[in-house]
């Protein structure tokens, strides 16, 4: 059985990821998806909110296990017998950072492939940056994250407005 292993931020997933998620799926018999802290990125959700956010938007689909991982991405790739690391590419200016992430994983760990898988065009402009800028500012969102995460976004704002007023 061939596992592959998808790490991000998702913070939070969009249907970007789930369009990248669906397409590894067609490749591989399982998908890990890889929750990461991430210090570099200023957060809008926990980690254990993106972890449960991804486990309801992904619910009916099947082979999908969803771990939240802190350290090197191929200490992961090791720890679950991985055979790929998948990551999506939507344009070229993807491309140099994931390049060089690529090859840095493969040196760190020689047996550690990367697979790019790119999304359907209407997802390629979509990042979870995006997403929480839009939604700031009371923006739709609806058609471009999954209904689990336009209602954490809303009950969210709501908890601020309380604690503010
Ligand atoms: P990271 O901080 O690791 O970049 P992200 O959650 O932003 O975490 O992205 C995780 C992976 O999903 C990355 O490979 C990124 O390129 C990919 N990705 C993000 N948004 C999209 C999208 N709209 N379409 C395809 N891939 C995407």
């Amino acid at each position: 059985m061939k596992t592959a292993l998808f790490p991000g931020s998702f913070d939070p997933v969009t249907n970007g990821h789930l369009d990248v998620i669906k397409r590894a799926l067609l490749l591989f018999d399982k998908l890990i998806v890889a929750v990461s802290v991430n210090n570099t990125k200023s957060g809008l959700f926990s980690l254990e909110e993106r972890k449960q956010l991804l486990i309801r938007a992904c619910k009916d689909i099947p082979n999908i296990e969803v771990i939240c991982f802190e350290g090197l991405l191929v200490q992961a790739v090791q720890k679950y017998n991985a055979a790929a690391v998948i990551r999506g590419l939507r344009a070229i200016s993807d491309f140099e950072y994931e390049f060089q992430m690529a090859m840095m994983n493969r040196e760190l760990n020689k047996a550690c492939e990367t697979i790019f898988l790119m999304p359907s065009p209407e997802y390629s402009f979509l990042s979870s940056r995006m997403i929480k800028e839009i939604a700031s500012f009371g923006g739709d969102i609806s058609t471009f994250v999954p209904t689990v995460v336009v209602d954490a976004i809303r009950q969210k704002a709501l908890n601020r407005k309380k604690i503010n007023e």
